[in-house]
């Protein structure tokens, strides 16, 4: 089997995304199709040039499978992360008709029950990428199956691919069920309220989402939320063997110390509140 190296491909477009992410499209020549073949949930490292280092990080592709026969492109999403060098690079600075260095999808997160009725998905922030790549897959080649997803931010104007999910949820009429769970939004009902915790995760499978009735569970967002809903959902009952996760660890902070790795964590987490604060401030003012 040949090692997969970096191809260069050009980006197509750059689409603007809530909370400053950016959805990015690369177009995919003949000669690579074969290559870019992806499942959903795989993703994609991208490799570029940034303040005269070479970096690379992974993302996942968030469009669905059919994507790269009919239109010959892949999409990935985006989101800065606080002091994040990457990240704010390609929000910022990378556009239409840039070229960047990309290997070929890799990753083991996806679908392994390909006859599931009914999954599920996890979800908080940028984690929607690879599972909204799942969900419009299996949508789209599983005209019985069905799909509820559970998704965890701030408030609406801060949801990603929001257009995108309305658009699934429009095209596949009472197949796709959209639970948006906000943390610093009012919301008329209190289970949509808060944060994709353990409480929440029980609350949501009493009132939604029957232990029987989850074929496969995809779970993607933050650390804690991860462990926290994989742990409730065992205990619910429902088989390790349905349940998927997949983490987005960035190499910078995977290559700290626990305790310098917990600071850095927290110091971001300052700083975003500090920064809404103020946006609330400037909004409600
Ligand atoms: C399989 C996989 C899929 C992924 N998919 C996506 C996706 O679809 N969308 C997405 O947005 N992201 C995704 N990610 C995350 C992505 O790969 C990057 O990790 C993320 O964008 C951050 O990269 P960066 O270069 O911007 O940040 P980095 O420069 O790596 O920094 C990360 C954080 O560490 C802090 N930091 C850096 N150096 C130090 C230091 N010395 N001390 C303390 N703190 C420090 C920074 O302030 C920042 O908050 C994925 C990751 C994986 C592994």
């Amino acid at each position: 089997m040949a090692i997969p190296r970096f191809h260069d491909l050009t980006v197509s477009r750059i689409n603007p995304e809530a909370a400053g992410a950016v959805a990015v499209t690369l177009a995919i020549p003949p000669a690579l199709r074969e290559t870019f073949a992806f499942d959903p949930g795989q993703f994609l490292t991208l490799r570029a040039d940034v303040n005269g280092e070479s970096v690379r990080r992974s993302y996942s592709i968030c469009c669905p499978r059919s994507r790269l026969a009919q239109a010959h492109e892949v999409q990935v999403g985006i989101r800065p992360m606080d002091g994040g060098v990457f990240s704010n690079w390609a929000a910022t600075q990378l556009k239409a008709g840039d070229t960047i260095s990309v290997m070929p999808p890799d990753g083991r997160f996806g679908v392994r029950r390909p006859h599931a009725l009914h999954r599920v998905g996890f979800a908080v922030g940028s984690g929607i990428t690879p599972i909204l790549s799942i969900m419009a897959s299996t949508l789209e080649e599983h005209p019985e199956s069905r799909f509820t997803l559970v998704y965890g931010n701030r408030r609406m104007a801060s949801v990603m691919f929001n257009e995108t999910l309305q658009d699934l949820k429009d095209r596949y009429t009472g197949r796709l069920t959209l639970i948006h769970i906000l943390s610093r939004q009012a919301q008329e009902v209190d289970l949509l309220q808060g944060h994709i915790d353990a409480d929440k995760v029980r609350a949501i499978v009493k009132a939604l989402l029957p232990v029987g009735s989850m074929d496969e569970v995809f779970i993607c967002g933050p650390e804690a939320m991860i462990d926290t809903t994989e742990a409730t959902l065992l205990e619910a009952g429902v088989p390790q063997r349905q349940i998927h996760t997949e983490r987005f660890t960035s190499p910078t902070l995977a290559a700290l110390s626990p305790v310098e790795r917990r600071a850095a964590v927290a110091a971001g987490q300052q700083k975003t509140e500090g920064g809404n604060i103020t946006l609330t401030v400037v909004l409600d003012g």
